[in-house]
């Protein structure tokens, strides 16, 4: 129609992605008036699928949850459209902005997704099928050495014990918690619910997801960050006022203050679903102690409110922040004193303080994580921690990286939360690693100038060689 054509050509991502969830609704209609199944791999049963498409929605490819789908490929779709969110979620290796891709192929024809390298390979030879073959069986042998490492605490060699969180996002995500051995869910990121929905989930639709969170963990701590929206993320039945610079903009806590009610909601799911036990939750993006005291107050006031109601609420609430604003480093004494923990979030904080755009593609592997200056950042975070003996995580995406692992531990990290994936290989690291040799050849090392000796990544790799230190 002429309205989605209008809304195809616009370039705002709030039209674009709520036009996705049209043509995902339209598409199944349509499937049911011509009586036809609903699942697009009707005839491929009980045979490997890779799906191609433009783009699709989110709720379509829950329909595919138990068949046989072993890939995603999309035109469009970009790391934060809802569809390669789930497929990630699902464990599907996904790609996207394969442009061009469906007119280069036709139904049934041989296809492999790569999604570690985010590479496709149409119609593959025979040596590039068996180049592929070799490296599955490679990655089902390592998965296997790891599956063994589940049970076994994370300790490393000189015996320091390290807690090994997971993050999580999709009630799909909660059978890794078993499978990977993870101690608890150092990050659950509630924004997830919201942005696979269609509408706006109300309470109790946030009350049943964060209840069965809890079930599945049966006992093993969960850590709930509240709503993390705005910036990259994008709610398309939440319009919001355009922001030149959605990541500096209305974002997170930010919109949770401006705007009580979603908050007030939340909490409240948060504080019911939770009856009886113990609750952790974490705000993302505090810029200032203040807005935490102000959470803080709306927090009790529920608690009064339900406990006034005749409800049960939990025995212990513990409410914690992600670092991820600099401004926080000025006032570190301050915030370890004032609240039940801290995890540090090191996607945005290294955004932030190095002046990177986390999505921009053009400066990845520009600036390294490993540099001296962010170190010493997360050292003093550390050191700010230990002096007030407050729980300390870091939850971001390097916790999950081996080597940058390693060199977390040395900071004086004990807790890190990863991708489920990132478990088996990181405790492999943490066993095979002695960590007070680490600390006496990577400490004096942070302080050096730039032009005195190696970089901290040459450092920490030589380290990895001469003590035999596991990096897979
Ligand atoms: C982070 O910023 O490091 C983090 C863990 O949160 P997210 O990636 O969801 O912004
Ligand atoms: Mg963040």
């Amino acid at each position: 129609s002429d309205n989605r054509a209008r809304m195809m050509r616009s370039t705002d991502p709030y039209l674009r992605e709520r036009l996705h969830d049209f043509d995902d609704l339209a598409y199944r209609l349509l499937r049911q008036l011509m009586g036809r199944g609903h699942s697009l791999l009707d005839g491929f049963e009980g045979q490997d699928a890779i799906l191609v498409a433009h783009n699709m929605g989110a709720a379509e490819l829950l329909d595919y949850r138990g068949a046989s789908l072993r890939g995603l490929v999309l035109e469009e779709g970009t790391p934060t459209s809802h569809a390669v969110i789930v497929a990630k979620a699902l464990g599907i290796p996904v790609i996207g902005q394969a442009t061009g891709i469906n007119s280069l192929i036709a139904n049934g024809d041989d296809i492999i997704v790569d999604g570690d390298e985010g590479q496709v390979q149409l119609r593959p030879q025979p040596d590039v099928q068996d180049a592929y073959a070799a490296k599955l069986k490679f990655q089902a042998k390592r998965q296997a050495r790891y599956r063994e490492l589940r049970n076994e605490p994370a300790v490393t060699v000189d015996g320091t014990p390290i807690r090994m969180n997971m993050n999580a996002g999709l009630i799909f995500d909660l059978p890794q918690l078993e499978e990977s051995g993870a101690d608890g869910i150092g990050l659950f990121r509630t924004e997830v619910q919201f942005m696979v929905s269609s509408t706006l989930p109300r309470q109790e639709r946030q009350q049943k997801l964060y209840r069965e969170v809890l079930k599945a963990a049966n006992g093993k701590p969960v850590t709930f960050r509240t709503l993390d929206v705005g910036g990259d993320k994008i709610l398309p039945y939440m319009r919001a006022a355009h922001e030149e610079n959605p990541a500096l903009g209305m974002r997170a806590v930010r919109i949770a203050l401006e705007r009580p009610g979603l908050m007030k909601a939340q909490l409240r799911a948060l504080l019911r679903a939770a009856a009886g036990q113990e609750l952790r939750i974490m705000l993302p993006m505090i810029t200032l102690l203040s807005e935490v005291e102000s959470v803080r107050r709306i927090l009790d006031d529920e608690v009064r409110h339900l406990t006034t109601h005749g409800h049960k609420v939990p025995n212990i609430i513990r409410l914690g922040i992600m670092l991820e604003v600099p401004s926080m480093l000025w006032q570190l004494d301050d915030l370890m004193a004032n609240v039940d923990f801290v995890s540090v979030g090191s996607n945005d904080l290294f955004q932030f303080i190095m002046a990177v755009d986390r999505q921009n593609t053009q400066l990845a592997g520009h600036f390294d994580e490993l540099s001296r200056p962010f170190l010493r950042v997360l050292r003093r975070i550390a050191e700010a921690a230990g002096r007030h003996d407050t729980e300390l995580t870091l939850c971001g995406e390097m916790a999950g990286r081996p080597l940058s692992a390693m060199a977390l531990l040395a900071l004086g990290y004990r807790s890190l939360s990863m991708s489920s994936a990132s478990i088996g290989p990181v405790k492999a690291m943490v066993m095979s690693l002695d960590l007070p040799k680490l600390e006496d050849k990577l400490l004096p090392a942070l302080d050096a100038g730039h032009l005195d000796t190696l970089t901290i990544r040459e450092l920490l790799s030589d380290f990895t060689a001469e003590h035999g230190v596991s990096l897979d």
